[in-house]
This record gives structure tokens, sequence and C-alpha cells, in this order.
């Protein structure tokens, strides 16, 4: 089979009709995994300036998600580094006393009405849980989780983040319970402006959906339709293969195992997937590996000169299934720097597709000490 076969196959692989139960047939013949990591190199050539116009050609790799037949690059020059990280005080300093701020949270933070939450926001240790004043979704809110105003990446603890998921799934829990329909639930996370953020106070968003966001409908379509072809877990499968080939596996933190994708989403990707389907199946013990693990993502970035990134979890639909298993998601951003340059160019914008400059497997071997 041809690359350009590969790859019309994997394009069609999310919007193909789901069949039914057809993997009797090969576990009669010995399941095999149906995850493939299908990947090509490409060689780029021109008359170099730096070096009197002789010839010069580089390489770059195109990589294909196992799950959703989207593409990446990892392209090792691409010219653009990383800039340095900046002192931010004076701006820290300019925006404390915001809305977040402990003094100010219960005054210029919105209530939920009673039919959705009687007490008008959640709290749960030092985490607050309160409508978007600016929502985007039917479900959308926000979740301040420290008394201070600035955290820096590398300071955040395990109780301070599971104290904020376990806000975010009593969130989950009484949207569901008043509303079945809203079943698409993720719950996502800006670290400072260069990944979108507008406070510099640690806040997660919580969203809970009728109309799930493209990404996640991908994910949850494809898994579905991996199941109903081959009789097990997506997710599942990966991480099986993933430990064997130890090529991007991190290492467990509790229930939670972590891995490095094959196909990258963004800069410094790391993925965590749980042991169970939906986020408000996540039982406290699972919340709190959860929140172990994204802590030593951080403590990562933070050795890694990051101090910008977004982070998604991913839940299967609200209510239950079997073809899904509840992930995180995080990736750096560029950092906060008064005159930074973006890492989402058109080719991500507009293209939709993602350029790496350091490799899925580079980043597991740096990453796992931490774990
Ligand atoms: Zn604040």
């Amino acid at each position: 089979m041809g690359w350009g076969n590969i790859w019309k196959e994997d394009k069609e692989y999310g919007t193909k009709n789901v069949k039914k139960q057809n993997f009797k047939k090969s576990s009669q013949e010995g399941f095999k995994t149906a995850i493939e990591f299908k990947k090509k190199e490409f060689q780029s050539s021109f008359y170099d300036p730096t070096n009197d116009f002789s010839e010069r050609s580089l390489s770059f790799e195109i990589r294909v998600d196992p799950l959703t037949g989207e593409t990446s690059r990892v392209v090792p020059e691409t010219g653009i580094e990383f800039q340095g990280r900046e002192d931010l005080s004076d701006l820290i300093k300019e925006s404390e006393g915001c809305f977040f701020c402990s003094e100010n949270v219960e005054r210029l933070t919105p209530k939920f009405k009673e039919d959705l939450i009687e007490e008008g926001r959640i709290e749960v240790g030092d985490a607050v849980l309160f409508p978007n004043l600016f929502p985007y979704g039917k479900y959308s809110a926000v979740c301040t989780f420290s008394g201070e105003h600035f955290i820096p990446v590398g300071k955040f603890t395990p109780k301070l983040m599971k104290d904020a998921l376990i806000a975010c799934r009593v969130y989950a829990e009484r949207v569901h319970a008043i509303d079945e329909e809203a079943k698409y639930c993720t719950v996502n996370w800006n670290y400072l402006s260069p990944a979108g953020s507008s406070l510099m106070h640690p806040h997660l968003q919580p969203l809970i959906e009728v109309c799930p966001t493209s990404h996640h409908k991908t994910m949850i379509e494809c898994s579905r339709r991996y199941y109903d072809e081959n009789g097990s877990i997506y997710w599942e499968d990966l991480l099986n293969k993933e430990e064997k080939l130890n090529d991007r596996y991190i290492g467990r933190t509790g229930s939670v195992r972590w891995i490095t994708p094959f196909s990258p989403k963004g800069h410094y990707e790391v993925r965590g997937i749980t042991a169970s389907y939906d986020y408000i199946s996540l039982s406290g013990e699972e919340i709190n590996d959860l929140a172990e693990g994204i802590i030593k993502v951080l403590q990562f970035y933070d050795s890694e000169e990051r101090n910008s990134f977004n982070l998604s979890i991913y839940s299967g639909e609200l209510g239950g299934g079997e073809h899904f298993l509840t992930n995180v998601r995080l990736i750096a951003r560029s950092n906060m720097q008064k005159y930074y340059m973006n890492d989402a160019s058109y080719l991500k914008m507009l293209l939709d597709e993602t350029v790496v400059s350091t490799s899925p497997e580079e980043i597991s071997l740096r990453i796992k000490k931490f774990f």
C-alpha cells in the first residue's frame, strides 16, 4: 500500500459510519491491535546562503495519529527557537487584586442559579467554582484554585490541583443530574497570556456541552468505531503497545499512565490516561493520581524553562459507555514575554497542522526522571 493510500484511509477513519460488532472474526483469528504508528520522512533541498550557496538538504517527518488520522510534522530545524523566560514580577504586582483573588472572589464573581447549585458556588479546599461571566457553552464555568494571585509553573501542588479537579467533578455531576443531554465534559486550563488566559490568577475552565467541540467529537467517534471493530478499548491497546515499545511511555502515577503521543498536537505534549470511562466516575484516589501526574509534567516544563501551557481533560460521554478512557493532554506554549512570538502560526490556525521541533521520543526521555 502506498503512502497516498494510507493517507486517504486515515482521513476517512473518523467519518465512516460505525460498523456493528464485526470483531468476532478477528478474535477467532487471535486478536491483534489495530494501532499503527505511521510516519514518513521527506527531504527538502536548496542552495544555502550561509554556506557559499552549496546544496543543503533538510529532512522532516509527517506522522499520522493512529486514532484520528490527523497529521503532524516533526521538523528538527524549524528556525524558530522558543524564547527564554522573562521576569514577570512587575506584571504580577500590577495585576494583583483581580476578580479571582480571595478578597474579591465572593463579591465579584457570578453565582449559579439555585436549580443547579443551591449554594451559588462550589467550594473544595482553596478551589472556588462559579459560572463563567463570558460563557461559550451552555454549562461553562471557571474554577479558581488558589488564594495566591500568581503561582509559577513549577510551584503548583498536587493538593491544589486535586481540590480543583474535584470541584470540577462536582460541577459535572450536578449539570448532568439536571440535564441528561449535557454529556460532553472537558476540563481546561490556559496558563498565562500566550496560552489564551486573560488573567494570571490560576483557574480551570470546565465545559459541559450538549454539542461536543469538534476534536472531542472526533476522539469519541473514532474510539467508538475502534471498539466496535476490534472489541477492545483503543486507549488500553495504545497504552499496552506504548509500554511494550518503550519509545514514548513515561510511567504511571497510581492508576494513571503517561505517554508522549506519537503524533502530537503541540510542543512538549504529554498525555495521561486514566482507567475510567467518564470524568464523573473518577474516584477521589484516581483524581489524586491525575493531579500528581499533572504536577510532574508542570515541574518538567519548569525544568525546560517553559512558563505557559494549555491543558484539556477529555471525558467519555457522561452517563457511561465502554469505548473511551478519560484522559488529559498538556502542551507547552510560547513563553510569556513582552514581545513574544506565538507558536500557533497559519499552519496551526488555518491549515490545522501541528509542527514541533522536539520529537515525542526525545520529550519522553527528558521527562522520565520526574515520574
Ligand atoms: Zn488574583
